[in-house]
Order: structure tokens, then C-alpha cells, then sequence
């Protein structure tokens, strides 16, 4: 018999659903054909007719105050109580932070199973098939499992989102048990929006190397010019800025180097592996452990002075043998008066 998929995922209050989890939502409603309950933690009417617009058969809720705040003790109780309720064989959930803390979790209190950082589930005959990557996304396996309920966590970016129109939604409420918390949410401190350069979302990928502050062929560096044409280029493309490592070694040494890139940009097998539509390498080599952490980007060009560089080893789709201060500085200018035309027009 078919196993009873259910998809989970949390909102915030009269919020819609996230991009993550309309990616997660998109794979559960294209794979699972015989139809799927969803779970909701948290109070959306929004939300609710998302799922109820996905396809959702049976939509249950948890509302409340304790459980708007992301925390590990009441996503859990939350979780477990809708589990509880529907009885899953399958249960499909985006690899947010909250949940890929709390779903294990549930996952051992119900007898379950997990596994984090799927990129894909495909059924065969009703038995769904999970692909994830391993060894610094080196090798890809295919994973079936017996024991039930199976927790799968989609990694964000891996699947396309769900788009379809919002539909008139029948909800169950669900009280669950009391959950003793000690974690008091008090406040929430972030960067504002615009100092935000790690743009998960955005749909270019811009990697600094450290040929940035190296000597240029005027025998000067060149470092106050190199941080203006970065910063102006992400601001004026709403790009996500990465970087080498050497380049964010340096600025861990205390060396004059590029202020505002610390190791969360890093890019590569002892950093991230971002997902981006495109990618652009500006004086950085391009050497394996670096450009591993490419894996998943869709279209990759690279500007750099040497031919022989790692990118032109068949790691770029485009390599552009050029200055890459040169090169920014006109393409900066042709967004800026690009950007100029369109509030004037
Ligand atoms: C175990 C291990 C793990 C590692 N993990 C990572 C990792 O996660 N991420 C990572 O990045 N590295 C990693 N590395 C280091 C990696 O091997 C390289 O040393 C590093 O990526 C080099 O950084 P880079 O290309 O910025 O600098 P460089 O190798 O110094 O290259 C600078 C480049 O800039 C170019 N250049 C200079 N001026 C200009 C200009 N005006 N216009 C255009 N091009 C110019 C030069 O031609 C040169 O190719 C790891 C290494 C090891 C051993």
C-alpha cells in the first residue's frame, strides 16, 4: 500500500509560505500522484489556501503564540502532534533552519528516520527514491529506505517553486500537548537589507578572488578601487557576493584587505556550495577546492589576466581574459545608466 505523504511546513503569522517551502511543496505535489495531507505550524489563512491550492487532501494546523517563535521545543511538539494526527509513511519538509533542528528530533520520538539535504525524490512504484550529495558535493547517491515515517528535508534552491492559484482551504486545528520551553524569543537583531551582500535568493552569484588585492600591472594595489567596483556591482545587480578563500584568510590575518568579506562568503569545499542561475569569478584562480563549491551553479563565466588559469580548464562556461578592474568599471557604468534610463522613462 501507497504510504501517506505528508508535507510540513511553518509560516509566519498571516504570512505566505516561503520560497523554500513552495519548492518543497512543488516536489511533494508533482511526485506524490496519490494525493497528500499537508501540515501547517503557524496562523496564515494565506498559507493555508496555498496548500489548499497545491493539492493538498487534508490540511492540519498548529496555532498559537508559542509556536510562532523558532524554537526547538515547540516546532518539535508541533511536528510530532501533526504526525501523531495523519500517521505518515512520508513526511516532506524544506531544510530550513528550524526544521532541519527539530525534524530529527521527531523523527527518533515517532520511531522515524531523517535525512537532511535531499535535492530530489522521485517514487518508484510508491517507493520514493532520495538523491543527495556527498563528500563536499563530489558524488551523488540515490537512497531508499524501509523504516517508516521517513523525514525528508529539501535542500532550499534545489527544486522549482510551487505557482499555482490559492484555493478555498478546510483546516483541522490541532492542540498539542503542553511543551515545557526555556528559550525565550526576546528580539530579533539582523543587518539591514541593503548591508546584506549573502543574497541566497538572488539569481547571480559574484565571486571576489584575492587577485583583488594583489599588485596590479602599475606595480601599485589598488584595494579602496577594488572594495567601490565589488560593493557598486552587488548593490546595482542585487547579486549574492562570494569570495576565495584566500581572500578571506588575508582579511582574517589582520591584512589590509576587503572589510566586509569574512569566511560566510567563502565559496568552496571548505566553504558554501550556493544555488545560483549564474555565476560570475572575477580574479580568482579557479583551483579545484574553489571551484567545487560551484556544483550547482547553472551558467558559470569567469574574468581573469591569465589563460592558464583553473577556469579555462574546462570549470567555465565563458572565460573572459580580461582586467577585471577594467571590465567591472564599464559594466558598473552601463547598469548604473541603465538604471538612470528606467526611473526616467
Ligand atoms: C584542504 C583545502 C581546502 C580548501 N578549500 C577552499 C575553499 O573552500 N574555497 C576556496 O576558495 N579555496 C579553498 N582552498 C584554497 C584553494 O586551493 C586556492 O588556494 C584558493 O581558492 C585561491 O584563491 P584565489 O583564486 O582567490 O587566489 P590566487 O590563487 O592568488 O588567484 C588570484 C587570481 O587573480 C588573478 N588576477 C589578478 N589580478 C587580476 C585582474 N586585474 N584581473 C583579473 N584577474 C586578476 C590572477 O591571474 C590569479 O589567477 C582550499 C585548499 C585546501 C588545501
Amino acid at each position: 500500500m501507497a504510504d501517506t505523504v505528508l508535507f510540513l511546513a511553518h509560516v509566519a503569522s498571516g504570512a505566505s509560505l516561503d520560497n523554500a517551502a513552495l519548492e518543497a511543496l512543488e516536489l511533494t505535489r508533482a511526485r506524490a500522484g496519490s494525493g497528500f495531507t499537508a501540515g501547517l505550524v503557524g496562523d496564515s489563512k494565506a498559507a493555508t489556501e496555498q496548500l489548499a491550492g497545491a493539492g493538498a487532501t487534508r490540511i492540519v494546523q498548529v496555532t498559537g503564540s508559542p509556536f510562532e517563535q523558532p524554537r526547538y521545543a515547540t516546532d518539535a511538539a508541533a511536528a510530532e502532534a501533526i504526525c501523531r494526527a495523519v500517521s505518515p509513511g512520508i513526511v516532506i519538509a524544506a531544510g530550513t533552519a528550524r526544521w532541519s533542528r527539530a525534524l530529527p528530533g521527531v523523527a527518533a520520538r515517532i520511531g522515524g528516520r531523517a535525512d537532511t539535504h535531499a535535492t530530489a525524490v522521485a517514487f518508484d512504484s510508491d517507493q520514493p527514491v532520495v538523491t543527495r550529495w556527498f563528500y563536499r558535493q563530489r558524488m551523488d547517491a540515490a537512497l531508499r529506505r524501509q523504516e517508516r515515517p521517513w523525514f525528508i528535508l529539501i535542500e532550499p534552491g534545489a527544486a522549482p517553486r510551487w505557482q499555482g492559484e490559492p484555493a478555498e482551504a478546510v483546516v483541522e486545528t490541532l492542540e498539542p500537548p503542553p511543551t515545557e520551553t526555556r528559550t525565550q524569543v526576546v528580539g530579533l537583531q539582523a543587518p539591514a537589507t541593503g548591508e546584506q551582500t549573502i543574497r541566497p535568493e538572488a539569481d547571480l552569484l559574484f565571486v571576489a578572488g584575492a587577485g583583488w588585492t594583489k599588485k596590479q600591472p602599475d606595480g601599485q594595489t589598488h584595494l579602496e578601487d577594488a572594495s567601490r567596483l565589488i560593493l557598486d556591482f552587488i548593490g546595482l545587480a542585487a547579486a549574492s557576493l562570494g569570495s576565495s578563500k584566500s581572500l578571506v584568510d588575508l582579511s582574517g590575518e589582520g591584512q589590509a584587505v576587503l572589510p566586509f568579506l569574512t569566511h560566510l562568503n567563502q565559496i568552496g569545499q571548505t566553504g558554501a556550495t550556493p544555488r545560483h542561475v549564474k555565476g560570475l569569478s572575477t580574479c580568482c584562480h579557479g583551483e579545484e577546492p574553489h571551484a567545487v563549491g560551484w556544483r550547482f551553479i547553472g551558467e558559470r563565466r569567469a574574468i581573469n589576466l591569465d589563460t592558464n588559469c583553473g577556469w579555462a580548464r574546462g570549470k567555465a562556461d565563458v572565460l573572459y581574459v580580461a582586467d577585471a578592474f577594467a571590465v567591472m568599471s564599464k559594466v558598473n557604468e552601463l547598469l548604473r545608466a541603465r538604471k538612470g534610463a528606467g526611473a526616467s522613462a
